[in-house]
């Protein structure tokens, strides 16, 4: 809809240092790359999720809430615009933002991300184009589905249907962009857990 651009911040259109694309079958596959991605991000880290309703943007979320070891408990946030999930252990907390009511960036200003970004993974749902500024690195995340209604009619087909609060499994494609210094020399695909990583263990 309306894009409002405050007029040319380069830092909106720039090219990503690397991309990758995942695809899963069902919510569960989603949750299970989101965690693995949560795993690695560290304080400070900034991930946009885009998507249209029911993409799977806040059940990416609450995989990434598990690989970093967050009190789950992530939900939509609708009427809450932020909600901040404490780190159970040591890590960084997860500040949940749904931006779908939000017109401006200046309303983002207003939660004062900036606050709560060094000492937390901030995921902002519906934030392209509104918290890019926030810092100089982020993760640009996309959920698609790839047949979209056509699925969802496939599904009806019949007649009526009464299963509305089972979520039937679906395709989704996530694709993955990384803009910025922080992604340059890390990427996602060296998640893998202890695969000669030669990390210290506590
Ligand atoms: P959004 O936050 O983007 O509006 P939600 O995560 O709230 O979306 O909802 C996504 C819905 O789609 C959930 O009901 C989820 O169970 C369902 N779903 C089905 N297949 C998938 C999949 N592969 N990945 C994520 N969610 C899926
Ligand atoms: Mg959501």
């Amino acid at each position: 809809m309306s894009a409002v651009n405050d007029g040319g911040t380069p830092n909106d259109g720039g090219t990503p240092v690397w991309e990758e694309e995942i695809r899963t079958d069902g919510p569960e596959g989603t949750q299970a790359a989101a965690e693995r991605i949560g795993r690695q991000l560290v304080a400070g880290d900034l991930v946009l999720l885009t998507g249209e309703l029911g993409a799977g943007k806040t059940t990416f979320t609450q995989g990434l809430g598990r690989g970093l070891g967050v009190r789950p408990g992530i939900i939509s946030p609708t009427f809450v615009l932020m909600r901040i999930h404490p780190s159970l252990a040591d890590g960084p907390d997860l500040v949940h933002v749904d931006a779908y009511r939000l017109g401006s960036s200046g309303e983002i200003d207003d939660i004062d991300l900036e606050n709560t970004m060094d000492s937390s993974v901030t995921v902002v749902e519906w934030g392209h184009g509104l918290v890019e500024h926030l810092t100089e690195s982020r993760l640009e995340i996309t959920l698609v589905r790839p047949t979209g209604a056509d699925a969802a009619q496939a599904g009806s087909a019949g007649g009526l249907t009464f299963d509305f609060d089972d979520d039937p499994d679906e395709e989704r494609v996530i694709r993955i962009a990384a803009y910025g210094p922080r992604w340059e020399h890390a990427d996602l695909r060296s998640a893998g857990p202890a695969e000669g990583a030669g990390s210290n263990e506590t």
